[in-house]
């Protein structure tokens, strides 16, 4: 609901015309459909969402979630498979993402 800049036709869009492919990355990462992977200097495609509860020590990793939950990690289908978490803790993977 935030998509409230007009197409400038007149000076904007000369000087955006000079910008190179990576700048319609930025464009794409802000699009709902797509989500990146959470850790940084990664930037694949995340696929599962890890969700932490501190309560019962466990690591959760499921589908993409809402995304709106400030415990939820969106993470690529490499930084799942090396996912590593504290001592104690345990890793619960969804049914779904058995390979
Ligand atoms: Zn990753």
């Amino acid at each position: 609901m935030s998509a409230g800049r007009p197409r400038a036709t007149g000076g904007l869009g000369a000087v955006r015309r000079g910008i190179p492919a990576p700048a319609r990355t930025l464009g794409s990462v802000s699009a709902m459909l797509e989500r990146l992977c959470s850790k940084v200097g990664c930037a694949r495609e995340a696929v599962t969402t890890l969700t932490f509860d501190y309560g019962d020590q466990m690591a959760a990793l499921g589908p993409l979630g809402g995304g709106d939950d400030p415990h939820a990690h969106d993470l690529c289908a490499i930084h799942t498979d090396r996912l590593s978490v504290p001592k104690g803790w345990v890793v619960v993977r969804h049914e779904t993402l058995r390979v």
